[in-house]
């Protein structure tokens, strides 16, 4: 099991969940005073079973606990008993405690009453947006969870057994990294760079200026600092998104993928920013991830190997500046632009490298893959 967090947008809508929590911290006021009365009388504590049941009963006669799902309030009943369980075992110096309905954080949603697609969460029958960094999959169940700001996130328990995607194509393709063009693959298609890495640089920059104006210590600067990092981590989540939609898309289609093996440091020093600022590593990360489940095969080209210097006949272009996106080999005069070449000497060097890891036959769609691609 893993926990993916994420946080629901802020809207008139939570104000719900804030009843629903407020609420659990009722029920579960309520099953410890039972409890402690319980005790006083008989010296024992009331087990999971009746407990529930009881409480059960109570909710249907009450309409404001009805508001939350019967899991739910199971589950507080359940988080008692552990609570007692540990206590009398010795586990926990003091029996669980009243708590305030401020301090109380969370409720848990089980098998029903509930759904989730995309970015929406419906509880009931209400829809709750959220923001999706990242893909989620075979969830069990969702604590709703209230941090101390008063933000509510979504935390999603999800099973670790891995999930197989049905591939729909079977082409092997190489894949060129850049700056203007995200990625150029051999088959010519391009990729590009999507427009909110650049309209939110300007806006990062905008709101660095802003801050750098400000007193430091004073109120505006750490209202300018949280707008700040609300930026950042805005386009981190898109840019997240995007990965991963990005990823989908090749895996499904490619049963071979081959890419250069970025030394993302090497590149700042030689580019700059911009490269970290395309997160080519975390893309690759993912890529991998998402091959994984569709069955493709991922692999790494040296990243030494010359992919945009090397004409097909075999020569260097050892005057090859980075500004030149065309060049004509001097040696069987071929015109090449660079990106596309790149992307084809990545696959070819890839399909060379994956020939030698695996000493073992290929698969049959691999060499139909390689056939339908002119080396
Ligand atoms: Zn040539």
């Amino acid at each position: 099991m893993y926990n993916i967090s994420f946080k629901a947008y802020n809207n008139k809508k939570l104000k719900q969940i804030h009843q629903k929590i407020n609420t659990s911290a009722w029920i579960w006021n309520y099953c410890i005073s039972l409890q402690k009365r319980y005790y006083s009388l008989y010296g024992g504590y009331i087990n999971a079973n009746r407990l529930q049941k009881h409480i059960a009963k109570l909710r249907n006669k009450n309409p404001k606990w009805k508001e939350l799902n019967s899991q739910s309030v199971q589950e507080i009943c359940q988080r008692v008993d552990e609570s007692y369980k540990r206590f009398f075992k010795g586990l926990a110096k003091r029996p669980p405690k009243f708590k305030k309905a401020k301090h109380f954080n969370s409720f848990v949603l089980k098998q029903s009453g509930w759904k989730i697609e995309d970015n929406i969460l419906t509880i009931g029958k209400t829809r709750y947006k959220f923001s999706k960094s990242r893909n989620y999959e075979n969830i069990k169940r969702i604590v709703v969870k209230r941090n101390k700001l008063g933000e509510i996130f979504f935390i999603l328990c999800c099973d670790l057994k891995p999930i197989k995607y049905e591939r729909v194509g079977n082409a092997t393709i190489g894949i060129d990294f850049g700056l203007k063009v995200l990625l150029t693959l051999s088959n010519g298609q391009e990729i590009q760079s999507p427009e909110f890495f650049k309209s939110n640089l300007k806006a990062i920059k905008s709101l660095n200026r802003q801050l750098s104006k400000k007193k430091k210590g004073s109120k505006n600067r750490r209202k300018a600092l949280k707008n700040l990092q609300r930026v950042h981590i805005n386009i981190s989540n898109k840019r997240d998104d995007y990965e991963w939609k990005l990823a989908h898309e090749l895996c499904k289609n490619n049963s071979f993928i081959a890419i250069e093996d970025l030394n993302i440091e090497a590149m700042k020093r030689l580019w700059g920013r911009k490269v970290s600022d395309l997160s080519f590593s975390s893309f690759v990360l993912k890529l991998e991830q998402v091959a994984n489940k569709y069955n493709t095969v991922v692999q790494k080209v040296d990243r030494w190997f010359a992919s945009s210097k090397t004409c097909t006949c075999g020569v260097v272009n050892k005057e090859l500046k980075l500004s030149d996106r065309e060049w004509v080999c001097s040696s069987c005069g071929e015109i090449h632009s660079r990106d596309l070449l790149a992307a084809n000497n990545i696959l070819r060097q890839g399909i060379v490298e994956y020939k030698s890891k695996c000493k073992t036959d290929l698969s049959a769609t691999y060499d139909d893959g390689k056939e339908s691609h002119s080396l």
